[in-house]
């Protein structure tokens, strides 16, 4: 903002009896970069919010297929791991003398400002937002594991009977957090699940740990002419993909574009609903193709993807990116041909600057979800269906080859 008005003077009202939530340690490409465009924050900086590089997403345990995969950021970028609290304290020490800090208890309407960027955490009520009709876990239990050095480099995302887990790897810590639906499952379970993570992972858990329940939702109606929300007090879906910081860059982003008059507030409010709409299609991507567990967890997840999956065939955008996400390591796998082709849609490149296309390619046939998704959508269906009967015609032809094949009848049409 600070850089976008340089003229403007900037206030920060903030409750020190207030805690931020610790929780949010690792960013998909988006926030490194920023990081460094407003803050100059690089790697000289790691050592101060115990900072690790993210080379990709592990994931293991997604789909009956029972692949493991990487999904790889494109070399040499990678995004980053952190320690929340370091962060913050980091972010605060670098602006500080560029703000003015009023340390109080403040609602939006009582502040004397031409605009106001809410905030504020997780809403006190939710009567101005919605909730997810689709993700199916509600509630976390994380553990600290505490290590001399980080034995990877990427976020696990490993799917387990109850949820699944995430792993975020510190430079002296790895953070495990376990989501689940705590009206399916207790935290009893998921606590003695998790030691299956912290075996295989080669982890100490240690006595830190934090549960707590949530609500996946998003605002409303996010942008007027005076206040824009953003972060917890705006939106909440789950981590999976951990795509929050991404999403509070791209509102602000939307509430600069409405300062500087590029858009009105009702595009920035669909926008909105818009990058909410994409996220969680994302992440439901992950749902819909289940997991290698038969588990009544799994079940709700499952029907909760193939719901979300079939809305998405009203989504033009959606079906294109689906359709044109060819498969990961084929030549030239960043596909560019809708975009040279000058027919992406502006939804087109939302979601491609969300999740381009060689993410999409690499989920789609780690998760093993290509054909399937495909089907659904109403995408591609001729070059499968073509490949189906040339399968079929094969079968045909192979059929006189067999042992007991009779060739002493006289046949009206004999196959060949
Ligand atoms: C289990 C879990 C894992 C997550 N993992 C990731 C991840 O890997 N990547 C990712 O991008 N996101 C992740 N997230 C999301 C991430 O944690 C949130 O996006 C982030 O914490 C939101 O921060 P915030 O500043 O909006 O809210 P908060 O951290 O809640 O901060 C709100 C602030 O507002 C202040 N405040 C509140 N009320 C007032 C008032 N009336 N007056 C003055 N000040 C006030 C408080 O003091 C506080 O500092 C995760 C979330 C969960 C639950």
């Amino acid at each position: 903002m600070k850089l976008s008005f340089p003229e403007a003077k900037v206030e920060w009202h903030y409750d020190p009896n207030i805690k931020p939530q610790a929780v949010g340690e690792g960013t998909t490409l988006v926030l490194p970069s920023l990081l460094h465009r407003t803050l100059g924050f690089g790697p000289k900086d790691f050592d101060l919010v115990d900072g690790y590089v993210k080379t990709g997403i592990f994931k293991r345990g997604w789909s009956a297929t029972e692949e493991e995969f990487l999904h790889e950021f494109p070399s040499p970028t990678v995004a980053l791991h952190f320690n929340a609290n370091k962060m913050q304290d980091y972010v605060y020490g670098r602006l500080k003398d560029h703000v003015d800090l009023f340390e109080h208890n403040v609602k939006p309407d009582d502040i004397d400002a031409d605009y106001i960027i809410d905030c504020s955490g997780r809403p006190k009520d939710y009567s101005k937002h919605s909730q997810s009709a689709y993700i199916p876990v509600n509630a976390v239990h994380v553990n600290q594991c505490y290590w001399d050095a980080p034995k990877f480099s990427h976020t696990l995302t490993i799917a387990r009977p109850y949820g699944w887990v995430f792993g975020i790897p510190l430079q002296n810590r790895c953070s495990i957090g376990y989501l689940y639906n705590s009206d399916i499952n207790t935290l009893e379970e998921v606590k003695e699940d998790v030691k299956a993570i912290f075996s295989d992972f080669d982890l100490t858990p240690s006595e830190e740990t934090n549960s707590f329940g949530f609500n996946n939702y998003s605002k409303n109606r996010n942008f007027t002419d005076r206040v824009a929300s953003n972060g917890n007090a705006s939106f909440f879906l789950e981590p999976l993909e951990a795509m929050s910081f991404g999403m509070a860059s791209t509102v602000i982003d939307n509430a600069i574009n409405y300062l500087q008059g590029l858009v009105p507030v009702e595009q920035a409010n669909m926008e909105y609903v818009g990058l909410v709409r994409n996220v969680e299609r994302i992440i439901m991507m992950h749902y819909f193709a289940g997991s290698k567990y038969n588990t009544p967890f799994w079940d709700y997840a499952k029907e909760r993807g193939e719901l979300c999956m079939e809305s998405g065939k009203y989504d033009p955008a959606f079906c294109d990116m689906i359709k044109h996400a060819y498969p990961a390591g084929a030549f030239g796998s960043a596909p560019q041909t809708i975009m040279d082709s000058g027919q992406a849609s502006m939804d087109y490149l939302h979601l491609s600057n969300l999740w381009w296309s060689p993410s999409f390619a690499q989920n789609l046939d780690g998760l093993g979800i290509r054909s399937k998704l495909e089907g659904v959508l109403g995408v591609n269906q001729a070059s499968s269906v073509a490949a189906e009967q040339t399968a079929y015609r094969q079968a045909l032809r192979d059929i006189t080859d067999q042992s007991d094949f009779p060739t002493d009848i006289i046949w009206p049409t004999k196959p060949e």
